[in-house]
């Protein structure tokens, strides 16, 4: 499939979960079975030639891709949970929102010193989430050092704030304007 063609499997729907977001929803493109095969080949593709050695996945929608990546490569998967999901004593990160502050969890021991790991996410706007991500991976051991999405809103900033991180991003589809 082309980029053209994934680009219009994702739903837009504006003042979603506020006035104002254009929210570009992935329901459509996972419920689109050579439309998810193909977003998640081109991500596996892109996650092999960046030599990881695990793949964290950002609750919930990066479990998606993430996961389906890990599998078709081998990887471990790495979960990057939502609070108070996690069985064990857990690292974890609070970082700020648009509206509040959010917060990710880790199992310390799900990553080992030094092992390269890929952050996958469904989306990148504002950075504010993988970049909470990378340091908390990197709190537990981890190198970090490349993040990729299935989206990117250039115009939000995010990939540059992750690069100013030292994290290269990379995404398969952008909708710039958002
Ligand atoms: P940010 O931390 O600003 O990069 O936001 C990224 C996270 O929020 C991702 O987990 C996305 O799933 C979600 N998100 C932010 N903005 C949007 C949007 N316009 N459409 C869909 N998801 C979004």
């Amino acid at each position: 499939m082309t980029t053209d063609e994934l680009k219009a499997l994702v739903r837009a729907i504006p003042d979603f979960p506020a006035p104002g977001i254009l929210f570009r929803d992935i329901t459509t493109l996972i419920g689109h079975g050579a439309g998810f095969a193909a977003s998640v080949a081109l991500l596996a593709e892109r996650a092999s030639a960046s030599g990881a050695q695990a793949i964290a996945g950002i609750e919930a929608r990066g479990f998606i891709f993430g996961g389906a990546v890990a599998a078709r490569l081998g990887l471990p998967f790495v979960p990057l949970r939502k609070p108070g999901k996690l069985p064990v004593a857990v690292l974890s990160i609070e970082y700020a929102l648009e509206y509040g502050t959010d917060r990710l969890e880790i199992d310390p021991g799900a990553v080992t010193a030094g092992q390269q790991v890929l952050i996958i996410d469904d989306l990148i706007a504002t950075g504010g989430t993988a970049l909470a991500a990378g340091e908390l991976l990197r709190r537990a051991g981890a190198s970090v050092t490349q993040a990729l999405f299935v989206i990117d809103l250039p115009d939000l900033g995010g990939a540059g704030r992750l690069r100013t991180a030292g994290i290269a991003v990379e995404a398969l589809l952008a909708f710039p304007g958002h």
